[in-house]
């Protein structure tokens, strides 16, 4: 029986993970629930899971509380997240709340020596160097949920000495894969959050469209693998079957395929290194006819290009881009700005703000922050 603290748990990846727990209740105990401000929801999985910890990111008068559920701990604010990561008894912490208030939360759980498993792409985007160094010293590697890193180290751990020399990072291509630039410009809020075949959270889903999702998984790719960006070639694959593919000094390739599932890899990091059924339904290749394969146009989609020039940069530029693109997503996502105004606030924002730094944890949440003016005042 393996404990398990789960922050973010109402949204897209947690509820998925809750399914996993109600599947196999002799093998996950929930020791910690907490989400940013949907009540009813969390006050539901407190009832069914009956955590010892739940609190609100987004803090809730105890007063209204229901009294059937006062059995457990409640925590609000920022406490809340740091209870749960770092105060409470857990094994694992899955960390699936979105942005770069992860960051926070995964440092807090690997210092409390929990087994980090990170759906949040944000921490390592930002801080990345920080991340790892603690994962290192703490003798846990980090459990990537995002299904393009899953499959990675699902095949990185067939390597058995041959060296990994190169990743193959699929793509779906999004929404907008086969738009122009000028159709694109103007797309809505309904065109971008329409994703073919992933049912996520809404600031994933504009990222997939924008390819801004990619340019964050390169980065995570970057530090999760210790690759360098020039060896992590992005690979638009519209069936979203193959997950990911590492390529070995032999010449072989190793792939993982499956139907765009993410209970697969959510199960993978829960149970590692073990593998537990996820009532995912089998692959059908023959249904499928043909796997097809494009490059990605870095054009149409600069966050293709922008996420190599960031890490080249160093420096806070990663998680300029991320808090660039963080304050300029919520601005479309509240219909202020068009779609295609995303990717030039970004980089008006790299533009402005070259040479921060990312030193500490605070370099880089006054780069986030900076970067977050910049957009504002450029959209003012
Ligand atoms: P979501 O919006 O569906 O859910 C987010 C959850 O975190 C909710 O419970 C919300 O209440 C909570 N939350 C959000 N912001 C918070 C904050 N500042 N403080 C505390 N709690 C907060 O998002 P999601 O799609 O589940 O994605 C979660 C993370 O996982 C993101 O970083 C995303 O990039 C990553 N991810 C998601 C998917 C997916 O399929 N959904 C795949 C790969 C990676
Ligand atoms: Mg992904």
């Amino acid at each position: 029986m393996k404990t398990i603290s789960v922050l973010g748990s109402t949204g897209s990846i947690g509820t998925q993970t809750l399914e996993l727990c109600r599947l196999h209740p002799d093998r996950f105990r929930v020791t910690a629930l907490t989400a940013r401000s949907s009540r009813e929801k969390l006050f539901e999985q407190v009832r069914e899971f009956r955590p010892l910890l739940a609190g609100f990111a987004e803090p809730v008068p105890y007063s209204e509380i229901p009294e059937d559920l006062r059995f457990c701990k409640w925590v609000m604010g920022r406490e809340a997240l740091h209870a749960a990561a770092a105060e409470i008894e857990a094994d694992m912490v899955l960390v699936s709340i979105v942005g770069i208030a992860g960051l926070q939360s995964v440092l807090d759980a690997l210092d409390a020596g929990r087994q980090v498993l990170l759906a949040n792409k944000e921490a390592l985007v930002t801080g990345g160097h920080l991340v790892m160094d603690r994962a290192k010293a703490a003798g846990k590697p980090i459990l990537p949920v995002d299904s393009e890193h899953s499959a990675i180290f699902q095949c990185l751990r067939a390597a058995n000495g041959n060296e990994p020399t190169g990743i193959l990072l699929t793509a779906s291509g999004g929404p907008f894969r086969t738009w122009t630039k000028e159709q694109m410009m103007t797309a809505s809020r309904q065109d971008a959050l329409k994703h073919p075949n992933w049912n996520m959270g809404a600031k994933i889903t504009v990222d997939s469209a924008s390819m801004f999702n990619k340019a964050l998984e390169i980065m995570e790719a970057r530090w999760l693998f210790d690759m360098p960006p020039e060896r992590i070639h992005v690979v638009v694959h519209p069936q979203s079957i193959i997950h990911s593919a590492v390529e070995f000094a032999d010449g072989a390739v190793l792939a993982q395929l499956g139907v765009p599932d993410m209970r697969v890899p959510i199960m993978y990091a829960m149970a590692y290194p073990e593998r537990l059924t996820t009532g995912s339904r089998p692959l059908d290749l023959f249904a499928l006819g043909s796997l097809t394969f494009e490059k990605g146009d870095p054009v149409r989609f600069p966050a293709l290009r922008l996420a190599g020039e960031c890490l080249n940069a160093g420096g806070a530029a990663c998680t300029v881009l991320n808090g660039a693109n963080e304050e300029a997503v919520a601005a479309f996502l509240r219909d202020e700005i068009p779609f295609g105004r995303i990717a030039e606030l970004v980089e008006n924002a790299l533009e402005k703000l070259p040479d921060l730094k990312a030193d500490t944890i605070d370099d880089i949440f006054e780069a986030d922050r900076l970067a977050r003016l910049q957009v504002r005042h450029a959209m003012a």
